[in-house]
């Protein structure tokens, strides 16, 4: 599951996930679930992000690979956020052969770049239970107090203007040479993401030739 920032992609991939009994596995979930453990690998992962720097691919990789491994990913499974660059890809795909599985599909969520920005501007998330809400497609039903828990709803520090626009320069320059490597393989679909969350789903049902 691909998408800029603010496209979609880590929502569609929870509806979808959910609708075809598979995991939906997230890079972000993984670091967050590492580091709530003691091992030498959440260690060195918490030394990083603390230091405000990235993770490097060998880690990345690894860590999803281990994911992958898991017995629930037998029927398949559904990648978000990963890879994020080319050289994940070529790892991945390596890896993949190797096991000799491979992916079966790319979906990229298509979305202007005007309704990215105004998406993410528009994000308020629930610091209490993590649920997350936007103003105009996903309101809460009572405003700025959160439909799970009741708490207070509120924006994130780095969901302004600049940093967006930065957030989707970074992911153009990347994603850019990974479109490419998997659209020479003819597994892409183009999903139009700038539709409802309901018709997106559909639109992406279509492509994997299932009914959701
Ligand atoms: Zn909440």
């Amino acid at each position: 599951m691909m998408g800029p920032p603010g496209s979609g992609k880590g929502t569609q991939g929870k509806i979808v996930a959910e609708a075809l009994k598979i995991p939906h596995i997230s890079t972000g979930d993984i670091f967050r679930q590492a580091m709530s453990e003691a091992t030498p690998q959440s260690e060195e992962l918490k030394a990083l992000i603390n230091k405000g720097q990235l993770v490097p691919d060998s880690l990345t990789n690894a860590m999803v690979f281990k994911r992958i491994e898991r017995s629930d990913c037998i029927g398949g499974y559904i990648l978000d956020g990963y890879p994020r660059t080319l050289s994940q890809a070529e790892v991945l795909d390596a890896y993949l052969a190797e096991k000799h599985q491979n992916l079966d599909y790319v979906v990229m969520l298509d979305v202007p770049e005007e309704t990215t920005v105004d998406r993410i501007l528009n994000r308020r998330f629930c610091k209490s239970c993590g649920g997350s809400f936007n103003i105009t497609t996903n309101p809460p039903k009572i405003e700025n107090i959160c439909d799970y828990c009741g708490e207070s709803l509120s924006a994130r520090d780095d969901d302004n203007e600049e940093t967006v626009l930065d957030r989707i320069k970074v992911y153009e320059k990347e994603t850019k040479p990974l479109i490419e490597f998997y659209e020479s393989k003819g597994i892409v679909c183009s999903i139009a993401g700038d539709n409802s969350v309901k018709e997106a789903t559909k639109e992406i049902g279509k492509c994997l030739g299932r009914d959701i």
